[in-house]
């Protein structure tokens, strides 16, 4: 492995937020049922920032520009369950920062009460103001929304810094994700296990990304699944593969991967972002009752759901460590009580 202190990701500015490295965990009665010997679960959802996840990772690398920048406002947009907003108050809480978030009606069909619970709830505790935006899947309405809002805090004198998750920006947060292959190459070799595949939520894609950037930066050849969450694999694969050159180039390694590195299936995306299938239910069960993993239907649902399938298909190298990213998501669970209630099943 590379030495530290020469890896260029250290170039970046990066402030410490997240728990980490998290748990790399076996998963002892998955193990048993698939007769499979090294299975794991890399535990991102325990990373902190009022109940953990992925986004945590991420912010590291926008807080630390933020700082960089002199910025005392952060800015955010997402869905209202959204994660990234939460760990995002969170991050700002943590750092004495001023933080603003914009929510976006992603998801048609929610049951009244969204804004009691989950991810929005924690957003009211943590107490930054919150933007409510109307209008469903119009990332560039929303977008122009938050340059609105940036716009007004500048009037009134203070720095904003907007982060644009974006294909037309730099994936900065998909640096935080080289950092977690790090961890998972040091952590297997740790246990004297190479590594053979990793199978990830994809959906901005910065995790993805940085996952199989991260893997051959330090020259590990394992496969990466990415489980489409957001959008169908046609569309997803070409986002993971722009994002990926992007990061690569970052590291100054532009000719680190090609199309072939990238894996991504939608056979367990349903009809949505935001649209468990029943076999997201399942895995949901399955993470809880075997390994007391707690998954949500958004997003580690769905991606447990594929790692489980792709065990049961045989699709993963049986002689070499296999991990499951879980990305977190566990507030988000609360806000889909409404699919343990009779007749709430998809
Ligand atoms: C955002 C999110 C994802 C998707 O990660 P990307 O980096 O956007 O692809 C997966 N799981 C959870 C819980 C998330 O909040």
């Amino acid at each position: 492995m590379l030495d530290i202190a020469d890896d260029p990701v250290t170039g970046f500015p990066r402030a410490t937020l997240a728990h980490a490295p998290t748990p790399l965990v076996p998963l002892e009665s998955v193990m048993r049922r698939y007769g499979h010997p090294h299975l794991y679960v890399k535990r991102d959802d325990l990373t902190g920032l009022a109940m953990g996840g992925n986004k945590a990772r991420q912010l590291e690398y926008y807080f630390g520009q933020a700082l960089a920048e002199g910025a005392d406002t952060v800015l955010i947009t997402g869905a209202i369950q959204s994660n990234f907003a939460r760990q995002c108050a969170a991050s700002a809480r943590k750092l004495g920062l001023n933080c603003e978030i914009q929510l976006e009606n992603r998801v048609q069909g929610m049951p009244e009460g969204q804004e009691r619970t989950g991810n929005y709830l924690l957003d009211r505790i943590l107490g930054v103001p919150v933007h409510l935006f109307p209008v469903g899947e119009d990332e560039s309405a929303a977008d122009d929304n938050l340059e609105k809002i940036a716009d007004d805090i500048r009037a009134r004198g203070g720095k904003p810094y907007v982060i644009h998750l974006g294909a037309d920006h730099a994936p900065l947060g998909a640096l935080g994700y080289v950092d977690c292959a790090r961890e998972v190459l040091e952590q297997t070799e740790a246990r004297g296990i190479s590594l053979g595949a990793v199978v990830v939520a994809s959906g901005s894609a910065a995790s993805h990304a940085g996952m199989i950037t991260g893997l051959r930066h330090y020259g590990s050849d394992a496969t990466v699944f990415g489980i489409c969450v957001r959008r169908a694999a046609a569309l997803q694969h070409p986002r993971v593969l722009k994002r990926s050159m992007e990061l690569a180039a970052m590291l100054g390694k532009p000719d680190l991967l090609t199309d072939t590195d990238i894996i991504t299936t939608d056979d367990y995306l349903g009809e949505g972002y935001g649209k468990p299938t029943a076999g997201t239910l399942s895995a949901i069960e399955r993470g809880a009752r075997d390994e007391t993993l707690l998954l949500d239907p958004v997003y580690s649902g769905k991606a447990y759901d594929g790692f489980l399938s792709l065990l049961g298909n045989g699709a993963m190298p049986a002689d070499k460590a296999c991990v499951f990213i879980h990305t977190g998501g566990t507030p988000g669970l609360f806000a889909y009580a409404h699919l343990w209630e009779p007749g709430g099943t998809p």
